[in-house]
């Protein structure tokens, strides 16, 4: 290689590295500010449930559902940090055509792991640009209706699972006025997510626009702002959404796709194994907990319909679309014997439960009650105190 073009390359390096430097930095800087601006000692934003900052990661593009689901599943199973993945009906490439039922599949496994499917768009238009060419209420029925319908539509092809009604709904290509905010909240979602703005934290049971800091992409993230930045969540007391886009290794070729030149650049819009692991273990050091937006949004979801339906007998409207944490709370008695329960998700939010019934259900797992704090009593019923004989409870 000629010198002059080898100090091309190390000058475009330097520029790079600079450019990244001041990016991270100024995110850093403004949060600072903000951060310092909030009444410190007022804890009233604080809630329910775990009362513990945390950090919500948040993925997009479901076009990208191979990688989460080889990459994403075995991390998150392994560290029991449950996520959000914002999606739409379409492949973004490959003639843009519809998910096939194996991604659907897919999807819904990961949803039935306790992870958040997230609403991101029918066909992932940009809110801005749509509604300016066709109006705010064809923006609303093509984009945001149409995919809540479809989501309604489809089932799992061997457990018949569906997706559960979306409570949070991500901007694509972080673009949007406020108007679309006013639009979506609260009639069709509780939270949407943009990108950056003033402190970036949000408070529990928030409502409406949350902003999230983007790692991946053209923002490139840098490990050591993004340490120096969940020190300063957990020192706000509030929470942080991280969006990605896929999760791939280092070494994988985005190219081995063949989705063509048309998606080269959403090639680079990924982050490895390796980082989330790297923003788990950092989280896990300072006291940082794992939520999902619509955990933020103070909103709890079941796994199990028939728990869920247990739940909804006992707060104050149960025809409510979303079950709010808030009502969960005050529980110290649940009796869920004999209901045809198979999935124990959704009782960590019963923080302040004493006593429980479990007789006459098909429960395997029963780790989830370890997370709670006051329980004292117990009363599994004849036959489960057999199969759990040989659990360490
Ligand atoms: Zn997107």
């Amino acid at each position: 290689m000629k010198l002059k073009s080898k100090i091309l390359i190390t000058l475009n390096s330097i520029k790079r590295n600079y450019y990244n430097w001041r990016y991270w930095n100024n995110v850093y800087k403004n949060m600072m500010k903000y951060t310092q601006s909030l009444a410190s000692k007022d804890k009233s934003y604080m809630l329910l449930y775990k009362n513990k900052p945390g950090i919500a990661l948040s993925f997009d593009d479901s076009f990208r559902i191979n990688d989460w689901y080889k990459y994403g599943n075995k991390i998150f199973g392994y560290y029991d940090v449950k996520v959000t993945f914002n999606i739409n009906a379409i492949h973004h490439f490959k003639g843009k055509r519809e998910h096939t039922q194996k991604e659907i599949d897919m999807l819904l496994e990961l949803q039935s792991m306790g992870h958040e499917i997230g609403h991101h768009g029918f066909k992932h238009k940009k809110a801005t640009d749509y509604s300016n060419d066709f109006g705010l209420d064809s923006w609303i029925e093509d984009e945001i209706v149409t995919l809540i319908d479809w989501m309604d539509q489809q089932s799992h092809s061997k457990t018949l699972e569906k997706f559960k009604k979306p409570v949070s709904f991500a901007f694509p290509h972080f673009l949007f006025d406020s108007k679309h905010v006013s639009e979506l909240v609260p009639k069709y979602f509780k939270i949407v997510r943009g990108h950056l703005y003033k402190e970036n934290l949000i408070s529990f049971n928030h409502s409406g626009f949350t902003p999230s800091i983007c790692l991946d992409g053209y923002y490139s993230y840098n490990l050591h702002y993004i340490k120096k930045i969940m020190r300063l969540v957990k020192k706000s007391g509030k929470n942080l959404i991280f969006t990605c886009h896929s999760i791939l290794p280092k070494e994988f070729d985005w190219d081995v796709y063949g989705w063509g030149k048309e998606a080269k650049k959403s090639g680079t819009w990924r982050i490895t194994p390796q980082m989330i692991q790297t923003i788990i273990n950092e989280a896990r050091e300072i006291g940082l907990e794992f939520y999902t937006t619509s955990e933020i949004a103070g909103i709890a979801t079941f796994i199990d319909h028939n728990f869920e339906k247990c739940i909804r007998e006992l707060i104050s409207n149960p025809s409510l679309k979303w079950i709010p944490l808030s009502e969960l709370s005050p529980i110290v008695e649940l009796d869920l014997s004999n209901q045809g329960i198979s999935n124990l998700d959704g009782i960590q939010y019963c923080v302040n439960l004493e006593k429980l019934h479990l007789g006459g259900n098909n429960i395997t797992d029963f780790r989830l009650l370890k997370k709670l704090p006051k329980l004292k009593k117990i009363n599994f019923g004849n036959d489960l105190k057999e199969k759990i004989s040989n659990i360490n409870y």
